[in-house]
């Protein structure tokens, strides 16, 4: 089997109304996808990760000229072998950012030929189903105006409550004393409720006011505090452990085994979040997660992507071993994003559904997904 076209859509879709994380406005959705066939008729999707405010054009350009003369010709099911190849290829210009979400996506998509072509969904190639269904928690909570939204997202709280979530990531990165407002409020609307929530700045303070932040909404019982200080703060991220009892998380903008190498060593992380789309893929994610599990660290992989990233990230939490084990050791959660968007919507045929508040993995080969060709044709920009 041989690698005879890679073909990259660059998708766009502008929303209705904009919305605010800590670190922008996003004003339009948008998705890097690849496609890979090989001359026995398969065909591998991958999503190269586009994260709110990054042009998808960049990881597209490194696809088609940086990886795809190395992949023409050569044998899909090498995924290793060309992992570092385009790794190594790549070194002096990439290791971080889009030219490793470019790699993420293109690992992605002969994943999925691998299944396709074994007849196998992408978990079993990993090592078999640790679970075959996921809780999945609620992203949401994003801002319309900025600040002073707390009676807004106390009832969008209650409306994630009534559609059966038990589990809800609030943003928050606004001000410390909006944020605080925020939690107070959102916590007062769900009083009574068994449900647990999570925190997210986007990386939005330094080390002083996410100190502030974390010791003023302790009271919550949150189940994790994602993104405190910047990425590349890896002593802000070990004195906020140290300094609070609630879970320290992060890892979205982080890529490869050589990234996450210094959030272990450096003992920063509690909870790692590699995203399939930018990691490196799934073999950059097999190589986190055995040394994440080396260093005691629990792995919740973050996705934000479109319904391809979705389905690979189900795959890999499929066979995601839990790190700490016990009879009721706490089992990795799907991050379940709540805001409008066509490309998880539209973009495959059976887009993930909740059912009695947990998604089902797939145990179709490869992926499990089949891509309406007519959504892309309907966003690409390129
Ligand atoms: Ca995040």
């Amino acid at each position: 089997m041989k690698i005879q076209n890679i073909r990259v859509h660059v998708l766009e879709c502008p929303l209705e109304t904009p919305f605010a994380f800590s670190q922008g406005w996003v004003k339009s959705r948008s998705a890097t996808l690849l496609e890979i066939t090989t001359d026995n008729g398969i065909t591998g999707w991958g999503e190269a990760f586009s994260q709110g405010l990054e042009p998808p054009q960049i990881a597209a350009a490194a696809i088609e000229f940086a990886l795809k003369p190395e992949l023409l010709g050569r044998n899909p099911l090498d995924t290793e072998v060309l992992w570092h190849e385009l790794y190594n290829k790549t070194r002096d210009f990439g290791r971080t950012g889009s030219v490793m979400s470019a790699i993420s996506g293109v690992d992605m998509a002969l994943w999925d030929i691998a299944g396709q072509f074994l007849q196998q969904p992408v978990a079993q190639l990993l090592g078999g189903y640790f679970r075959s269904h996921v809780q999945p928690y609620a992203t949401g909570f994003y801002r319309i105006d900025g600040q002073g939204e707390c009676d807004r997202l106390a009832e969008e709280a209650i409306q994630h409550r009534e559609n059966g979530f038990s589990l809800m990531k609030v943003k928050l990165g606004f001000g410390v004393d909006d944020d605080v407002e925020v939690m107070h409020a959102i916590a007062s609307a769900l009083q009574g409720t068994e449900v647990r929530l999570m925190v997210d700045t986007n990386h939005a303070y330094g080390r002083h006011d996410a100190l502030a932040l974390g010791e003023a909404i302790e009271e919550f019982d949150l189940l994790w505090y994602e993104e405190p200080v910047v990425p590349e703060d890896k002593g802000g991220y070990r004195e906020l452990k140290e300094k609070l009892v609630m879970p320290i998380a992060g890892g979205e903008n982080e890529h490869s085994a050589y990234g996450f190498r210094d959030w272990f060593s450096n003992n920063a992380l509690d909870i790692a979040q590699p995203d399939l789309g930018s990691c490196g893929g799934f073999s950059a994610a097999r190589h986190i997660v055995a040394m994440a599990q080396a260093h005691g660290v629990r792995v919740n992989p973050h996705v934000w992507g479109s319904a391809v990233a979705q389905a690979a990230s189900l795959q890999l939490l499929a066979a995601l071993p839990v790190t700490n084990h016990n009879l009721f050791a706490n089992q990795p959660v799907l991050e379940f994003d709540t805001s409008s968007h066509p490309f998880r919507t539209e973009l495959v045929e059976h887009p993930i559904t909740r059912d009695n508040n947990l998604v089902k993995i797939s145990t179709k080969p490869g992926l499990g997904i089949n891509v309406n060709r007519d959504v892309i044709e309907k966003f690409r920009v390129n």
